[in-house]
């Protein structure tokens, strides 16, 4: 309170400078800072003097107004966030005997690129969940109407036909591997050397586990051999740690939550359907999962639901 009817006084002396005719204020300005100056050398160390001149000198700087000194604002965290993580599988042509799981779990990279021209055309910004998670802790922006693009299992598709759509389309995508196929070099699935390249092209490379297991009701032994160990790997073979981490077929309880938080994850997503985020539930992230059956209008019906 003080300070701030000190700081009127210093205002009103300023306005009543400018009265005194606006074009010899300069002059007159330099005038006092000088006699102020001088008077405050032998009293140096008295701080209304001091504090005085640093007024004088600081008040023609802003129109002619008075500098008024505010607290540094603190910088606005958001509550929430209103973000689609939309969760793809496999992006390919349905194989030869393919069972409805299989179906269900497969767009054709037809309709996934009419779904990436339609994000495109309509104005969405496909984002990364980190950039999500700086939105939530430090209120750092996000473009207008952003997606997160994700892709579970690490598939030899996801290199072959999702990376160089991404690409055409210079679109991030965040990608969920498991180690163990990748280090057997299975034909199914992405090599290191792949996922490396991915990464170095600025697609995300996430956990989802050394292997495809349920992590419910494991010790704390076997959840870091899995959650760590997928963690290492990706961070040994892109030279980047992941922070993100999607649960074996949505599955996780406490322990699991807590062992991703200690090996310093910020965040999982889970296959429930939801597209609202806080920082409170980084680690319960809803998706919105598409479907080998999505045609295009279904696809934008789950995009803009309000669930
Ligand atoms: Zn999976």
């Amino acid at each position: 309170m003080y300070e701030e009817s000190h700081s009127t006084k210093r205002h009103a002396g300023i306005r009543r400078l400018r009265i005194g005719g606006t074009r010899l204020m300069p002059w007159a300005l330099s005038l006092a800072v000088m006699l102020v100056l001088a008077f405050a050398m032998p009293v140096s160390g008295h701080w209304e003097i001091l504090q005085t001149v640093e007024t004088v000198e600081r008040a023609p700087s802003v129109d002619g107004e008075a500098f008024v000194l505010e607290p540094t604002p603190t910088p606005i965290i958001p509550e929430r966030a209103r973000v689609p993580i939309l969760m793809y599988h496999y992006v390919s042509e349905i194989p030869p005997g393919a069972d409805r799981l299989r179906r269900d779990l497969t767009v054709t990279p037809e309709a996934f690129r009419a779904q990436l021209q339609y994000l495109a055309d309509a104005g969405y910004h496909p984002v990364t969940l980190t950039d999500l998670y700086l939105y939530l802790t430090q209120g750092y922006p996000l473009p207008e109407k952003p997606v997160v693009l994700t892709f579970d299992d690490g598939y030899r598709d996801a290199y072959e036909v999702v990376f160089p759509l991404l690409l055409e389309y210079g679109f991030p995508g965040t990608f969920f591997v498991l180690a163990t196929p990748m280090h057997q070099e299975s034909v199914d699935y992405m090599t290191w050397a792949q996922a490396k390249e991915m990464s170095d092209a600025g697609m995300a490379i996430e956990g989802h586990g050394r292997d495809h297991v349920d992590l419910r009701g494991r010790s704390n032994d076997y959840l870091v051999y899995q959650i760590l160990g997928i963690q290492e790997a990706i961070h040994y073979h892109t030279g980047r740690l992941p922070r993100f981490f999607a649960y074996p077929s949505g599955q996780y309880d406490a322990n699991v939550i807590a062992v991703l938080r200690s090996a310093g994850y910020w965040g999982a997503v889970t296959t429930d359907w939801g597209q609202e985020h806080t920082l409170g539930d980084m680690f319960e992230m809803d998706r919105l999962r598409i479907r080998g059956s999505d045609t295009l209008e279904s696809f934008v019906d789950k995009l803009e639901d309000d669930g």
